[in-house]
């Protein structure tokens, strides 16, 4: 069989690859690349790699130790749908280059090393995964007005009827309204060409499509992917921003990924569904609540358990917290069921064992999903490990709940400041098998503070309105 190296060397020849694109994922979870002419590329180079300078980068290396290797995964090769030069991409892993050792930093080697704990704890063989990330498409002309005008109402519903239609005059006509997009069809539905084109682009670089819909906000989106590995699914996640961003770019829009871009409608999450196979079987089917098996439960009770110092990873922006409040399909507590989407984990319904999975609601797509994903398993595992009991699900509409009974439940948290504290106190569960090292999370955090002291001591709009 050919081997991935020998399989990428002939689609450069084959295909007449003019450059190979260099990509890897830097701590806050962008891509990062640099382009080399396909000439220099043969065999040594997906085996030795390539040095680049690491302290550019932020959360890496410092300027007086900045040399870093980058090494191709041969695996993961697609070409580039947008250049107009024919390149072929490949994700990188970074490595130290004297010992050549993964480097503790890089999050896509935190993904591998959760795979591969996974596998030697002996709980399973295959971890799959499946994320689900929402986003808004702005700057028609007709919406870019929106983000702002509504994000500064003081009074929610206020905010909630007065979108850019009432706002800026007079009737829009057929557009979604608040909370109105969840599924008319066009003309309300103004992007189904663009997405469709998202889609498609999506599924010439090989990546496993499934549909294409409008979210329940105004401008807001979400395309679906086959669910795969926690690596691949992790690179294709990175694959999915590209090319959302880049075909919006082609027709002058823009697309934010941020959770929470306008008060008073819903925000973006990135729902993860995960399951877990052993010996050829899923591992999450039986015949306990919701047809899950005893495995299943204590997964969602370790997801539980450390939902807070999560946060920190599945929900690591400032504006996070203002999508995790209720009454936007979000959740806030810390509790599970079959039937309501208002807790952290949701068993979605399905008939067949095979695709017995657990949803969990609270990530969002600001996340670096190398890092989120691996840190979800690990939570999942923990729970398994020690047997940790989810407890009851909860069935009711947990906000129709008494205030006393709602005021049991605990909750996710409330902003990044709490979560990067939670995640200091509650890290040994990431440390297992050095998935995460402690280094490695302390430079994270430190690098998520730089975020909350920007937001903290920066004067923001709504306090002129309020204290001006
Ligand atoms: N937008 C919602 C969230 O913030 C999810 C809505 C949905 O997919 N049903 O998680
Ligand atoms: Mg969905
Ligand atoms: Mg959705
Ligand atoms: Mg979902």
């Amino acid at each position: 069989m050919m081997s991935a190296i020998a399989k990428a060397l002939k689609l450069i020849k084959d295909e007449e690859i003019e450059y190979v694109d260099v990509r890897f994922t830097d701590p806050k979870g962008k891509l990062q690349h640099v382009t080399l002419v396909s000439d220099l590329v043969d065999e040594d180079f997906f085996e030795e790699g390539f040095m680049f300078d690491g302290s550019s980068i932020a959360g890496w290396k410092s300027i007086d130790q900045s040399d870093m290797k980058l090494i191709p995964d041969a695996t993961s090769v697609y070409i580039d749908p947008f250049y107009a030069e024919k390149t072929l991409c490949v994700h990188c892993d970074v490595v130290e280059p004297d010992t050549g050792e993964a480097y503790d930093r890089c999050p896509r080697q935190i993904a591998k090393k959760a795979e591969a704990y996974m596998k030697s704890s002996g709980i399973g063989d295959a971890a799959y995964f499946g994320p689900e990330a929402e986003f808004f498409i702005f700057d028609d002309v007709r919406y870019s007005i929106a983000p702002n005008k509504v994000s500064f109402q003081l009074d929610a519903e206020a905010a909630a009827w007065n979108t850019d239609a009432t706002i800026e005059g007079g009737n829009l006509a057929h557009r979604a309204g608040y909370k109105g997009g969840y599924f008319p069809v066009n003309p309300i539905d103004e992007a189904q060409d663009l997405r469709g084109e998202m889609l498609s682009t999506m599924k010439r670089m090989g990546i496993k499509v499934d549909k294409h819909h409008h979210e329940v906000a105004t401008c807001q989106h979400e395309l679906g992917m086959i669910f795969g590995g926690l690596v691949e699914q992790a690179d294709n996640m990175q694959k999915y921003k590209y090319v959302i961003h880049n075909v919006a770019a082609a027709y002058g829009k823009t697309v934010t990924f941020m959770p929470k871009p306008m008060k008073g409608d819903n925000g973006s999450g990135m729902h993860v569904n995960m399951s877990i196979w052993k010996d050829g079987k899923p591992l999450f089917a039986g015949d306990k609540y919701a047809d899950l098996s005893q495995e299943a439960l204590w997964f969602i009770g370790g997801i539980l358990k450390h939902a807070k110092a999560l946060n920190a990873l599945t929900n690591p922006s400032t504006n996070s917290y203002k999508r995790l409040i209720p009454g936007f399909e979000a959740p806030v507590l810390r509790a599970y069921s079959a039937r309501n989407r208002s807790g952290c984990v949701r068993i979605p319904w399905t008939e067949s064992p095979k695709a017995k999975r657990v949803e969990a609601r609270f990530p969002d797509p600001a996340a670096n999903p190398y890092m989120a994903f691996a840190a979800l398993l690990m939570a999942g595992l923990d729970g398994i490990r020690n047997k940790i009991d989810p407890g009851p699900a909860s069935d009711k509409d947990l906000y129709d709940l008494p205030p006393e009974e709602l005021a049991e439940i605990p909750t996710v948290c409330g902003s990044l400041r709490e979560a990067l504290e939670e995640l200091e106190k509650d890290m040994d569960f990431l440390l297992a098998g050095d998935v995460f090292t402690k280094s490695q999370l302390e430079a994270y955090i430190a690098l998520k503070w730089e975020e909350v002291y920007a937001y903290e001591h920066t004067p923001h709009p709504i306090e002129y309105a309020m204290y001006y």
